[in-house]
């Protein structure tokens, strides 16, 4: 349930509010807003009588929220929420992050010349997993610590935000040391203990549609983050699993307008797990982006075809490069924009690599 408040409530009013909710066994949190203060009440299994609530002095409405997630959706909070993850880094407003590198991180060589490929092309942070959840136990696992001490390497050489993955409570600890954004795989969509642990580390969370999930229980596994008090949650549609093997998976962008009416949180396109093939991860990536989502995240590797992991979908730097100058155009058209790259901030990749001067590239991109 969410109590609005008048736009002239007094602040003894809405503490009114919040005392007669604890006083009914209820949690109230106050969301003090530009014209108004709502007041959202969790801890309720049903419905709840909301007679005496809406009698107080101020109160304007009370809102019963239809859907089984509460503070991710619309009827919660209906302005979108804005996701920071780096000075200039935004997802949600009108700007377009573009997230990109590799699947996985394999040595310090190949994570700079992503980092750098990356930031030539025009593209705002840096992906790439130290722990890799892998379908076979024999397929690399990714560096874990040492990737992560390698991502922050790669940092501080481009200047570019991480964005990566944990697996676990004890990898989460460790991820959040180095990451901007902490990413939870689809296969952990519904690895409860997990969300909870990253709403209450308070990070960034790029959290992914399992494979097999519907945009329901996306939301309802955001909403364990959101439980813990982190609103920080960017979504991620990478395909669902379906019938036709003529693409690793089906690429939902429905999803994207959907979740805009439901939810509040922004949502990026991830065209790379989407489609599984290098040469529908472009197209794809267009229709993410003029369907409306709120970044993209693709896979890029310096060399592809020697990839530890995932380089069949892999761009190479150059693809890359002319994806992106094609995301400025579809932005452009849709009334946003790309990202841009912060002036004066740029290192072109031989100079950064041969000097290693680059330094922490002031983040401001
Ligand atoms: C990845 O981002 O490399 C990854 C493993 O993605 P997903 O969880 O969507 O399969
Ligand atoms: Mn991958």
């Amino acid at each position: 349930m969410l109590v609005v408040m008048h736009p002239s409530a007094t602040s003894a009013e809405i503490s009114r509010v919040v005392e007669a909710v604890e006083e009914m066994g209820y949690e109230a949190r106050p969301m003090p807003g530009a014209q108004r203060t709502a007041i959202g009440i969790v801890g309720n299994d049903g419905r709840i009588d909301s007679s005496r609530i809406a009698a107080l002095a101020g109160v304007a409405q009370v809102i019963h929220v239809t859907q089984p997630y509460k503070q991710v959706s619309r009827e919660w909070r209906a302005e979108s929420t804005i996701v920071t993850i780096a000075p200039g880094v935004s997802f949600g407003g009108n700007d377009v992050p573009i997230i990109a590198g590799p699947c996985s991180v394999e040595s310090e060589t190949q994570i700079l010349e992503a980092a750098h490929a990356v930031r030539d092309a025009g593209g705002t942070a840096l992906r790439g997993g130290a722990f890799k959840p892998r379908s076979s136990p024999y397929s690399f696992q990714g560096l874990g610590k040492q990737g992560l001490e390698l991502l922050a390497l790669a940092r501080r050489e481009s200047g570019l935000p991480i964005v990566t993955e944990a697996m676990d409570e004890e990898g989460a600890h460790l991820v959040a040391e180095v990451a901007d954004c902490i990413q939870i795989g689809a296969r952990n969509m519904q690895n409860y203990s997990l969300l909870k642990c990253v709403g209450r580390i308070g990070k960034p969370v790029l959290l992914k549609r399992g494979m097999a999930a519907t945009i329901a229980d996306l939301l309802l596994s955001a909403e364990y983050v959101l439980s813990e008090g982190n609103d920080q949650v960017i979504l991620c549609e990478r395909g669902v699993r379906t019938f036709d093997p003529s693409a690793r998976n089906m690429f939902d962008l429905t999803a994207i307008p959907t979740v805009h009416e439901l939810s509040h949180l922004p949502i990026v396109g991830d065209p790379s797990h989407g489609t599984g093939v290098r040469d529908k991860v472009t197209p794809m990536a267009r229709a993410a982006l003029a369907a409306g989502a709120d970044g993209i995240i693709v896979e890029m590797h310096p060399h592809p075809d020697s990839a530890l992991s995932d380089g069949a979908q892999s761009l190479y730097p150059a693809q890359l490069r002319a994806l992106i100058d094609e995301l400025r155009a579809v932005a452009t058209a849709i009334g946003r924009r790309v990202t841009p790259v912060a002036k004066g901030a740029h290192q072109s990749s031989d100079n950064a690599l041969q000097t290693g001067t680059s330094g922490p590239a002031a983040g401001k991109h």
